[in-house]
């Protein structure tokens, strides 16, 4: 947030976390979650780009190159056909390396896991091994 602030980049979050009803949605499929994860965070921001008249909506998670990248291309893309908005898709994984190196010149919080409680745990594990 002080980085948008800093570059005059505006940003509208989500600043609530529904743990309960993330968890029950998951339950008893945790190994399939990021597919609804995927689903259900595109479906929030399409809802709002298309309130908003966005020309579209896209996701940090491009970026990533831990993540199922044709799943999410695959996901946003249905979403914005349901919600009438277009998914903006580009391989954002180049800049990986470069990103990893600006965020730390600009010592920004970098968080080690991908943000369920799942995923906090598979990192709590690896690291102790
Ligand atoms: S936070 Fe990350 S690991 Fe957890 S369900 Fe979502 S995409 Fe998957």
């Amino acid at each position: 947030m002080e980085y948008a602030e800093n570059k005059g980049i505006k940003v509208i979050s989500q600043n609530s976390y529904e743990l309960e009803s993330f968890i029950q949605s998951v339950a008893f499929r945790e190994k399939q979650r990021c597919r609804f994860c995927y689903h259900d965070r595109f479906n929030s921001t399409a809802k709002i780009a298309k309130k908003g008249k966005f020309d579209a909506f896209s996701s940090t998670l491009l970026y990533s190159r831990f993540q199922n990248h044709d799943l999410i291309r695959q996901t946003g893309e249905s979403v914005g056909q349901e919600q009438g908005v277009p998914f903006f898709y580009r391989d954002f994984r180049n800049g990986w390396k470069e990103g990893i190196e600006e965020s730390k010149r600009l010592n920004m919080y970098r968080q080690q896991y991908c943000g369920c409680i799942y995923s906090e745990k598979e990192r709590f594990y690896r690291t102790c091994r």
